[in-house]
């Protein structure tokens, strides 16, 4: 990157898409440069892909997508063409098609656009009361029931700590109306227990990114789920220039479902390469066999050893999902100003800057590199 004059960057505030996602290891580099030196027929691929998938999620059948996003937009056109090779073709066209999903208000947010990208026009249902302390009453089955219509084909669920409590209503809402449940848990890694947690719970369809806590390539991500509804989301993304008479259908269905090849799908345009789909396989095996407990233990320390060569300030770990320090700091977004200044620019995490806290997170930021982010903290906040 020096040679493109491209600054190097200390990123402690996650693993942050804009900021390059998680650093891979070197055993899922390794496993990248062999596959880029190889042809291979990416369906079998993504079917051996699958299995991997489907052993560590506990689902029927997996799929490596180009990101979280890129698989929520494939979930949404799995739901709505299914095997339909005429309905795939004309995604995000959905003139006459029943291609409505619904979301409860408090889970709209700025990844939606996925799911609209394949055509899916959104319902919201229920209140905000929660959100806003204005109520007790959270996600109920009846506010569901009263937006589906006959065009409803799935309902989208954002899974995170505060919202996970909803799912079985979620779920049973959806069941009553033959809808099928996407889930959204693109960051609710780790625990590495929430790899299966969403599908033991209902859902038909669950999206994890693969460039956050799995530590895959920045540009890959997994969707999980039913094995027809992984079929039709496969063929959405396939590249499918073959010649109809050689072609045989996915292994995950039954030939006779698919007699003829569909043309390129909506996913065509974010299709995954070989080298991601290996390093995010890769990746995945490693993420699911780590010490959690050894992890979060060891982010700790490295937290610990930045909190104590602070000069006078008020500091606090906090054990999110990954441990990170907070540091009350007057003038918080001043000093956020003066660490993305200096060199190498440092980026903490900006959400509670506007209360005058700046957020620590090491997850992607290199061991070796801890000297230099102390001394470059200590600078800002003198
Ligand atoms: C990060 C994120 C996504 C997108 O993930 P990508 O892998 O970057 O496409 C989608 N939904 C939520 C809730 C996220 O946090």
């Amino acid at each position: 990157m020096a040679r493109l004059g491209v600054k190097r960057r200390i990123n402690a505030a996650g693993t942050l898409t804009r900021l390059g996602g998680a650093l891979m290891d070197h055993a899922v580099l390794e496993a990248m440069r062999e596959a880029a030196r190889s042809s291979v027929d990416m369906a079998e691929l993504q079917a051996a892909a699958s299995r991997e998938i489907a052993s560590t999620t506990g689902a029927e059948a997996g799929l490596v997508t180009s990101g979280a996003s890129a698989a929520l937009a494939l979930a949404a056109a799995a739901c709505i063409a299914g095997l339909d090779t005429a309905r795939m073709a004309r995604l995000p066209d959905t003139r006459g098609m029943a291609a409505e999903i619904l979301m409860h208000r408090t889970h709209r947010n700025a990844y939606d656009h996925a799911l609209r990208a394949a055509g899916a026009t959104l319902v919201d249902f229920g209140h905000n009361d929660r959100g806003l302390s204005a109520g007790i009453r959270g996600m109920e089955e009846s506010d569901a029931d009263a937006a589906v219509t006959s065009a409803s084909v799935a309902l989208a669920f954002v899974a995170t700590p505060e919202t996970v409590a909803d799912l079985p209503v979620a779920v049973a809402a959806a069941r009553r109306h033959g809808l099928k449940v996407i889930v959204d848990a693109a960051a609710q890694l780790p625990p590495a227990s929430n790899l299966r947690a969403f599908i033991t719970a209902g859902a038909d369809l669950v999206v994890f990114s693969g460039g956050k806590a799995i530590g895959g390539p920045q540009e890959s991500g997994i969707l999980a789920g039913r094995a027809d509804l992984i079929a039709s989301a496969l063929l959405q993304q396939l590249d499918m220039d073959v010649s109809p008479a050689l072609w045989l259908p996915p292994s995950l269905i039954a030939p006779e479902r698919v007699p003829a090849p569909p043309h390129h799908g909506i996913g065509r345009g974010f299709k995954v390469g070989k080298e991601e789909i290996v390093g995010l396989i890769v990746a995945l095996e490693n993420f699911a066999a780590r010490d959690e407990v050894g992890y979060k233990a060891d982010l700790r320390r490295r937290l610990n050893t930045i909190s104590a060569a602070l000069p006078k300030t008020t500091t606090r770990i906090v054990d999110g999902r990954v441990p990170s320090l907070e540091i009350e700091a007057p003038g918080a977004l001043e000093v956020a100003r003066r660490l993305l200044d200096g060199d190498p620019p440092i980026h903490v995490g900006e959400r509670d800057l506007a209360r005058g806290r700046l957020i620590v997170d090491l997850q992607a930021v290199r061991v070796e590199d801890d000297p230099l982010l102390i001394a470059a903290l200590r600078r800002a906040l003198a």
